[in-house]
């Protein structure tokens, strides 16, 4: 008895050492299950490999859902798809098995406020962690005033290098908030230097046509942004009322006249070149 806890003790403290944490919860129940079952030393072995993988696994996937700052974890599971907000599961699930990621495609989630746009942005964002990409959430707003403030300390190149490194960057809430001249160059410089590079997902009250609004009233760099991000987008198009509402069973309060870019306004439609079915 004293040698097996002795044992015991010092495999904990090799797998400690050696970085296995894996095998040293697990090492245990399998050696039991080894018992009971007559597995030979190399299948025991392998079993203990394999539950240092799993374990290695996982903890990428944690990390990677920490590195992402999604302000709440929001999964497909969790989302009514029969509360007719126009998105249609099939293409959800065709989105979550990430292949627009790894062909670094673009996709627009545009449509009224509260019809599920940061909802779905982050629970893809979430299927992309669990496949160990590496992605960023961020609102524009908030990445514009980070890349200005880049811009004024001389650290832009260097958050640009850090932003290429994401696999998927989401820009929630395009339009919200519009950007001065300034803004609405940095954001555009950092969304076309990823087109075709790098998965982007953008989220969007505006439609496509008030896109110039919040790129500083510059039509040129919106055309050119909406150019490139449409031509290898999936344009996805909620609607309807406010899903919270319906579900108090109100109606969507109209929202009062105020700024010019914070009404929920529905897109007028793809822009050109897009389309909502495949990613090219
Ligand atoms: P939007 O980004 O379009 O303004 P959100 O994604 O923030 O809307 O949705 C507002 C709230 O309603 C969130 O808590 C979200 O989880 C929930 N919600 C919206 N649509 C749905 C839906 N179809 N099924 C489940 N929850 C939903
Ligand atoms: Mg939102």
């Amino acid at each position: 008895m004293t040698t097996t806890r002795t044992s015991a003790l010092a495999i904990r403290e090799h797998c400690r050492l050696l970085k296995l944490p894996g095998v040293g919860r697990e090492y245990e129940s399998l050696a039991r299950e080894a018992r009971e079952r007559g597995w030979s030393h190399e299948d025991f072995l392998l079993e203990a490999l394999c539950a240092e993988i799993r374990s290695r696994e996982s903890s990428v996937v944690r990390h990677r859902l920490y590195e992402a700052r999604f302000p709440e974890l929001k999964t497909l599971d969790t989302f009514d798809f029969h509360a007719d907000v126009g998105i249609d599961r099939d293409t959800m699930l065709r989105l979550a098995r990430c292949e627009w990621v790894e062909q670094s495609g673009t996709v627009i989630l545009a449509g009224p406020v509260g019809t599920g746009k940061t909802h779905l942005a982050i629970a893809l964002g979430v299927e992309a962690c669990r496949r160990r990409r590496r992605v960023l959430f961020t609102r524009a707003a908030d990445l514009v005033r980070d890349l200005l403030e880049a811009r004024d300390q001389r650290q832009l190149g260097r958050m640009h290098k850090r932003l290429l490194k994401q696999d998927l960057l989401v820009v929630d809430e395009l339009g919200f908030v519009p950007f001065d001249r300034a803004g609405g160059e940095v954001l555009f410089n950092v969304l076309s230097e990823r087109y075709e590079r790098r998965a982007t997902l953008v989220t969007s009250n505006l439609a496509f046509s008030e896109w110039p609004r919040v790129f500083g009233n510059d039509e040129k760099l919106a055309a050119a942004l909406l150019d490139r991000l449409a031509h290898h987008a999936e344009v996805l198009t909620t609607k309807g009322s406010s899903y919270r509402m319906r579900k108090r069973g109100k109606p969507a309060a109209t929202p009062p006249p105020g700024p010019p870019l914070q009404g929920a306004t529905p897109p007028s439609g793809p822009a050109p070149g897009a389309h909502t079915t495949t990613v090219e």
